[in-house]
């Protein structure tokens, strides 16, 4: 993939010469297993074609100086000033920012070496939708700052302690999923990852299916208490199984059967929210294996299941959501369809014969336009590469 061509042109203006490097940063879709990585469950992220891009030079001083392209501002903060999360005239750094920001407070934290820099960002990820936008530019960042530095760590800690700069820096309690995916993607492969014991395999997606991604036009509603509501039932429900399960520490230590058995252990609030997540690690494990064996219609079916769950049990989908899945699953060529992300708003993944896809796009935003009056923006998806450098030319 090449770098958008405003993004060159763009640091020309403001900093007046070529950027050392371009850093590239991919946001993600999860094809499978939802609302599961607080219960340490399985996941079935991809890397996609929408990425954070930040072309960088160092500068000589500990300041930095980034243009957001997009929202149009620019901010300068300086590296020995970081937790005061404050800018160079001493104003409080806008909400975009604490994300680089908190990048390089997480790094200076583990001992790595950070050089000052000028840098220009941009992203196609959109905002707010599930794709992860937030992940994309930390690791964009953090995969620039360490190109830059000349240091290197293994992927899996750098997807860490981006993690860290969005927990304890800018304050949203993510898992390690996004992050994991932005550095570890592999075109053309999902990835089955444990966010337990954080070990994970690629399992090759089959060549004759699109991913199409369906944004139903609504942010997030809700989402915060709803996330944090539905986190503490997980786990009153995983402690409530623990007395008689003694090995359970997370929902993902129980089984269908064991939670069919001991049902009774639960006030009943807090069945259906065990049910989906049991169900889903059950459904993202499968999913692989079927994946794995280029199965790719039973992996739509668990799919659909999947966003059944998320309805009815887990209850954390919306009318636009629901109406872009049904409307899918009456489409030609559609094996399956679900929300994907934490729900009430965002985007729903779609697995689709290839050959059908475009027909597939267009009929599904006529229908949602159609059906709720609302615009969708529809489009087909690859799974890319993880995040890395890109050359910097014309
Ligand atoms: P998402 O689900 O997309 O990750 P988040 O709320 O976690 O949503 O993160 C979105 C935030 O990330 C934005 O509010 C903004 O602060 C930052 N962000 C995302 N994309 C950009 C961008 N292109 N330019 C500047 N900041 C961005
Ligand atoms: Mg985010």
């Amino acid at each position: 993939m090449s770098a958008p061509p405003n993004l060159l042109q763009a640091f020309e203006r403001e900093f007046g010469h070529l950027p050392r490097l371009i850093a590239r940063a991919p946001g993600r879709v999860n094809l499978l297993g939802e609302h599961v990585d607080y219960s340490d469950g399985w996941v079935l992220p991809v890397a996609i074609d929408r990425c954070a891009w930040l072309a960088a030079s160092p500068s000589q001083s500990t300041e930095v100086s980034i243009h957001a392209l997009d929202l149009g501002e620019s901010i300068a903060f300086d590296l020995k000033g970081l937790e005061d999360k404050l800018d160079l005239a001493g104003e409080d750094l806008p909400a975009w920012a604490l994300y680089p920001a908190g990048v390089a407070w997480a790094l200076r934290h583990a001992g790595h070496a950070l050089t000052g820099m000028q840098c220009v960002l941009t992203s196609d990820v959109p905002i707010g939708s599930g794709l992860s936008s937030s992940a994309a530019i930390e690791v964009a960042f953090a995969t620039a700052w360490q190109a830059l530095a000349d240091w290197q760590v293994p992927p899996m800690a750098l997807a860490q302690l981006c993690q860290h700069a969005e927990n304890d820096y800018v304050g949203v309690q993510c898992g390690l999923m996004d992050q994991f995916c932005s550095l570890h993607g592999i075109r053309d492969h999902a990835l089955c990852f444990d966010t337990r014991t954080h070990e994970w395999e690629c399992v090759p997606l089959p060549a004759e299916v699109s991913l199409v991604i369906a944004d139903s036009g609504v942010r997030r509603r809700l989402g915060g208490s709803a996330y944090n509501q539905r986190r503490a039932a997980c786990e009153q429900a995983a402690r409530l199984l623990s007395e008689r399960l003694p090995n359970v520490r997370a929902l993902r230590d129980v089984t269908p059967s064991e939670l069919q058995e001991h049902e009774q252990a639960l006030p009943p609030s807090l069945r259906p929210i065990a049910e989906h997540v049991v169900s889903e690690c059950k459904r993202v494990r499968l999913g692989a294996e079927v994946l794995k064996a280029g199965d790719a219609a039973s992996f739509g079916k668990l799919m659909f299941e999947g966003h059944a769950s998320l309805r009815d049990l887990y209850e954390v989908s919306s009318p636009e959501l629901d109406a872009l899945v049904e409307i899918a699953s009456g489409i030609p060529g559609c094996l399956g369809a679900r929300l994907t992300g934490a729900g009430f708003g965002g985007c729903t993944i779609n697995l689709v014969e290839a050959a059908e896809a475009s027909a597939f796009v267009d009929r599904l935003a006529a229908e949602y336009q159609r059906k709720m009056d609302r615009e969708a923006m529809v489009w087909i998806s690859r799974a890319v590469d993880g995040a890395g450098l890109v050359p910097v030319s014309r």
